[in-house]
């Protein structure tokens, strides 16, 4: 059991983050913001996947006028990612944005972030101030350890909003190094109240960028840190919310779909087990059911597994045993086993 740090819960739009809610999955349309029609599309795609709070860029006043449109075919929560330019953080609040991703401290004067901040205030929409290892602020003291810096560079984006009385904050302190992440999330998790968002950032290629982000977020979510959680693929962002959810649920902090329980196979195996699981994984991404299914190689193992499960399979030579919520169902040819094991999965209750 995962005991969960306890953070402030803010909202954007019927999404919360931090208090009681569970670890939220979001993540990054990858189109031009002012394409509206491909952004929608894109959006879409991820909402069916379970994507539950979507960030678009924000590179100038097409794209924050785009929101508009944007926001009235999607039905998940929108954060406009703002950079530098204060009247595009108007403009995107203005469009309806449901939160601002921005650093008060790159936004320039007092008198700008104070008018973006009176008008997230107005609307209660939520500001993540976002931490990245690759652009530090130059005047803290590069002698000091990266996630000493990034604390220090977050507490001080804190302060700004706070002097503002505004506190619907978020706060992410992102770097490609590992170590530097965990040490840097940690450090911020005694320092304030506020809830996290967790990534590695620029984390690469799948599988490799899939590895660092589990790498990185999964001993902090285990020690129950963070609320919500966007993997930073070189990707389609599809594959994205797919790891998300699947590293949320490898800790049981969240239930999405099917786990599939599969032995690695070995000199005992009988049947080609491998390419049995293969078709077996590819036909659950259809399943939309919280179903355990076990696909396993032997009697030596695979029995307990399968009977485990709620609908599993154990191999023997050429044959295999069904298994339903631990009772054997019968015995299958090796050519059947993936239709009869869809077949059974299809039969099990929601
Ligand atoms: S379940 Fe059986 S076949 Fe699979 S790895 Fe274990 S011993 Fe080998």
């Amino acid at each position: 059991m995962i005991n969960r740090r306890c953070s402030k819960a803010i909202s954007y739009g019927n999404v919360t983050i931090g208090g009681t809610a569970p670890v939220v999955v979001q993540s990054m349309a990858k189109t031009d913001t002012r394409d509206i029609k491909a952004t929608v599309l894109q959006i879409k795609e991820l909402e069916e996947a379970g994507c539950e709070l979507i960030r678009v860029a924000v590179p100038d006043m097409s794209a924050a006028e785009a929101i508009r449109d944007i926001k009235t075919d999607i039905g998940i929560p929108l954060i406009a990612d703002i950079h530098f330019d204060y009247r595009l953080a108007l403009a995107a609040i203005e469009s309806g944005a449901d939160g601002l991703r921005l650093n008060p401290g790159n936004i320039g004067s007092h008198q700008k972030v104070t008018q973006v901040v009176k008008a997230a205030k107005v609307r209660q929409i939520p500001i993540r101030i976002g931490v990245n290892a690759g652009s530090m602020p130059p005047d803290i003291d590069p002698s000091l350890p990266l996630p000493d810096r990034m604390t220090a560079a977050v507490m001080r984006e804190i302060e700004l909003l706070e002097k503002l009385d505004f506190d619907l904050i978020k706060i992410s302190l992102k770097a490609f190094d590992v170590p530097d992440t965990i040490e840097a999330y940690r450090k911020i998790a005694g320092m304030t109240h506020y809830p996290l968002h967790l990534g590695i950032t620029e984390a690469g290629v799948p599988p490799a960028g899939i590895i660092r982000s589990t790498a990185g977020l999964a001993p902090l979510l285990y020690e129950g840190i963070g609320d919500t959680i966007r993997i930073s693929l070189t990707a389609p962002p599809l594959e994205e919310v797919k790891t998300a959810y699947e590293i949320l649920k490898s800790l049981n902090l969240r239930k999405r779909g099917p786990v599939l329980i599969s032995c690695p196979t070995c000199g005992r195996t009988e049947v080609n087990l491998m390419q049995i699981a293969q078709a077996i994984e590819k036909r659950l991404n259809s399943v939309d059911k919280c179903i355990k299914v076990a696909v396993m190689g032997c009697a030596v193992n695979g029995p307990g597994e399968a009977r485990n499960a709620d609908v599993g399979i154990a191999c023997g030579k050429e044959k295999a045993v069904l298994f339903k919520r631990g009772e054997k169902v019968k015995v299958i040819q090796e050519k059947d086993i993936i239709e009869e094991l869809m077949a059974e999965i299809d039969r099990f209750p929601k």
